[in-house]
């Protein structure tokens, strides 16, 4: 669709912010295990090569990640930790911090107060400076489990933030800075990438489980092409965002919420 067509909505939401200065340390909340990468993987990696803290918070066990009916799904999730604890390594290095699972049934997750303590509980040990999920009001989304975790991410800040909040954790109360969402409904930040395209890909590589289902990709040529389709992707953003001068070639976007 021509970006100025009568009668459309503009593609290109203004932005009100890029680059957020590096903050000390990270939090991204995935539902299942890849979709941190797939999210925010370039931020991340370039956050922690400016000695950020990445740590990850894995909210299910990823057990349905797979078109084999016959699989073993306890097998599964277990290959999903490994595969998770090293795309996070590939991100970030020395600087990957915890990589935190909350185990719950892939496909089955819902926002319930007790997972929202259990989220809280995490921001408030981890104390990020900045959290990542998943926007939960992106419209016409279908997996349940998106939504859910981009619920259990923004209301387990506001749990996490006020000291009355789950007491019973005995944690001091923490407010992260920012609060970053990604596949934002409408987006007003932009983060250039350009150099950690490669870290990001190198990073959802490690979810071997996933090439077929995923990725759709079960041989060397199938995988260059998901890489391609990932490298076309961040480029079009960022063609859509650079500014003269700026050298962004690759870049992701969010929605930034600030007033936390
Ligand atoms: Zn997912």
């Amino acid at each position: 669709m021509a970006a100025n067509e009568p009668g459309q909505p503009d593609p290109t939401p203004a932005l009100t912010s890029r680059n957020l200065p590096t903050p000390t340390s990270a939090l991204a909340i995935g539902a299942h295990p890849d979709d941190v990468e797939f999210g925010c993987g370039g931020t991340l990696a370039k956050w922690a090569a400016d000695g950020c803290t990445v740590h990850h918070l894995i909210l299910t066990d990823g057990s349905k990640g797979t078109w084999n009916p016959d699989a073993d799904v306890a097998a599964l999730a277990a290959t999903r930790q490994v595969e998770q604890r090293e795309a996070a390594r590939r991100l970030a290095g020395e600087r990957a911090g915890e990589v935190v699972f909350l185990g719950q049934v892939d496909g089955e997750l819902e926002s319930t107060l007790a997972l929202r303590g259990e989220v809280a509980r995490v921001i408030r040990v981890l104390r990020p400076q900045v959290v990542l999920g998943h926007d939960p009001w992106k419209r016409y989304r279908l997996h349940p489990d998106h939504r859910h975790a981009g619920l259990l991410a923004c209301d387990g800040i506001v749990a996490a933030r006020d000291p009355h909040f789950f007491k019973e954790h005995g944690l001091p109360h923490h407010r992260p800075d920012r609060l970053l969402l990604w596949e934002a409904d409408e987006p007003n930040h932009v983060e250039d990438v350009t150099a950690f395209v490669d870290a990001k890909l190198a990073a959802l590589e490690a979810h071997e489980s996933q090439f077929e289902s995923t990725m759709k990709a079960v041989d060397t040529a199938q995988m260059a092409a998901f890489a391609d389709r990932i490298r076309t992707r961040l480029a079009g953003i960022a063609t859509r965002y650079a500014q003269p001068g700026d050298g962004m070639t690759h870049a992701e976007i969010f929605r930034l919420i600030t007033d936390l």
